[in-house]
């Protein structure tokens, strides 16, 4: 700090996006809730994002952050090298004209432009040089990062949050703050090391199920017993990149070097390694889910949420997956049910129609690879311009849109969301805000794996399928250009990245 009688200046903000390196469509500025300016603390503060966590612990410890930008898109394809830069020098300018002490910031930690598959690691790589070498920079992440050594080498620390779902990502950025702040008043040195293994995970990405729970448990028990390793994060890389290096990371964040970072690396990389085959999936059919929910249903229970795997917004894919649609319309049993379709070109149609009118529609299947348009006649029952506030707890209270939206109804008893971009249905306000009541149906399709549970607990039972589709990971099933990793490749003589310690501030920390 230039004047330590003076609070620290601390530039704060968000650019969040995990890209699907297999949807062959670009994300563009237009994909992505932009805000600037103080609206970046207004839209920050109780919004359930890591940002928030940074913006509450630093004005809690009476630090003014100063904001910069924040740009969030559903997971989706690569983002447009063109967006990506004219971020970037948003925030290269803001570091030059302010001259920080700090930087505070979330990064989703997996994103890809149409021009860079390690983009985290390209904006770190220039705010450092920009920045210069004593500018703290702290960054959290989701644990699905692809994180990479560029990305430790230019920031003083990454973290990432610990559980899938995210429940805890606000907890992730109040500890980034606090970070930062303990690095700026000298009371800590970080210093990282990672290991990984190349190995992605079949199936089981939860942090509450075996083996990742097991795993999670021993990192907080290696936590109690080396004072010195302030996190230690554990990455389950996104499946749908095609980088180099991809693997499970664990990263160790300790003050400076005196504890053994390497062996404790080492050791959790192992148990991914030893472990593999634990992580096989045990998703139920199509004809599996509808059999079950028909079953509870009749008993009076819950409706249920059912999880489209193969076509998770939340994982990159486009939405527009008809599959388990055309299965309940070809079901013998009147199921009671609502569907989130992306389709730009039918939510054209229902508009042109108008509301009340009948429509027959072209539906879905344009994207993905593989899937075909499903022809549905309905009754159009709603227009909006698609924008709803989330009901949380996971991202509670951020706007979001998707697209023009049309609603429309088939039988009566069927409710289809046609919007015109891949949306976040994993909320439940992506249906009641068009006017469709969770409440009343047999079940609900979300194009998410995860963080569904956290937003419809209470409302709808968890029910996960495998269905076709681009977010759907099946050994082999997808063209790797750049990575090697088990299972998809053999990896028996080199499946351990070794460790590798970063450590800006060198040697002088060490004792
Ligand atoms: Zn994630």
């Amino acid at each position: 700090m230039e004047d330590p009688g003076s609070a620290p200046r601390i530039l704060v903000g968000r650019l969040f996006h995990e890209s699907n390196g297999y949807n062959p469509v670009p994300t563009l500025k237009s994909g992505f809730e932009i805000h600037a300016g103080d609206d970046v603390l207004t839209s920050a503060r109780g919004s359930g994002t890591t940002l928030s966590g940074i913006v509450a612990t630093l004005e809690e410890a009476g630090v003014t952050p100063i904001p910069v930008h924040a740009a969030a898109s559903p997971p989706s394809g690569r983002v447009d090298h063109g967006f990506f830069q004219e971020t970037l020098d948003i925030w290269l300018r803001a570091v030059e004209r302010i001259r920080p002490d700090a930087i505070a910031i979330e990064l989703h930690g997996a994103m890809a432009t149409t021009e860079s598959t390690d983009a985290d690691g390209d904006f770190l790589a220039s705010l450092r040089a920009t920045a210069g070498e004593d500018v703290v920079i702290g960054v959290g992440l989701d644990l699905h990062a692809h994180i990479t050594p560029r990305m430790l080498t230019a920031a003083d620390f990454c973290i990432a949050c610990k559980e899938n779902p995210h429940s805890d990502v606000v907890e992730c950025g109040n500890y980034v703050a606090r970070l930062v702040t303990d690095v700026l008043r000298g009371a800590f040195h970080p210093v990282m090391t990672m290991a990984k293994t190349r190995m992605l995970l079949p199936g089981k990405n939860g942090t509450g199920e075996r083996p990742l729970s097991d795993m999670h448990r021993r990192a907080r028990e290696l936590e109690a017993t080396h004072p010195d390793i302030r996190d230690l994060s554990l990455y389950n890389t996104f499946r749908f990149l095609d980088a180099p290096d991809i693997g499970q990371a664990v990263v160790v964040l300790t003050n400076g070097a005196r504890t053994d970072g390497k062996a404790v690396a080492t050791e959790l990389a192992t148990t991914f390694w030893d472990r593999r085959t634990e992580f096989a999936d045990d998703l139920l059919s199509i004809k599996d889910a509808l059999h079950k929910v028909r079953a509870e249903r009749a008993d009076g229970g819950f409706p249920f949420a059912i999880a489209d795997m193969g076509d998770r917004v939340l994982a990159g894919a486009p939405g527009d997956s008809t599959v388990i649609l055309a299965a309940t319309l070809d079901h013998e049993y009147p199921f009671k049910a609502a569907f989130p379709i992306t389709d730009p070109a039918a939510v054209q149609s229902a508009q042109a129609a108008g509301r009340g009118a009948t429509v027959s529609l072209s539906l879905g299947g344009t994207v993905t690879p593989g899937l075909e348009p499903l022809h549905v006649t309905g009754t159009v029952a709603n227009l909006t311009d698609g924008r709803f506030s989330m009901r949380g707890p996971y991202q509670e209270g951020e706007t979001t849109s998707m697209g023009q939206t049309a609603t429309v109804t088939v039988e009566d008893r069927i409710s289809i969301v046609i919007s015109s971009k891949p949306a976040f249905s994993h909320d439940p306000n992506a249906f009641e805000s068009q006017g469709v009541q969770i409440s009343g149906l047999d079940f609900v399709v979300v194009k998410s794996g995860y963080h569904f549970e956290l937003n419809f607990n209470g409302l709808a039972v968890p029910l996960l399928t495998a269905t076709p589709g681009l977010a759907f990971y099946t050994p082999g099933g997808l063209p790797r250009k750049r990575s090697r990793f088990w299972p998809d490749h053999d990896v028996a003589e080199d499946w351990l990245i070794p460790p590798r310690v970063f450590d800006r501030k060198g040697s002088a920390v060490r004792t």
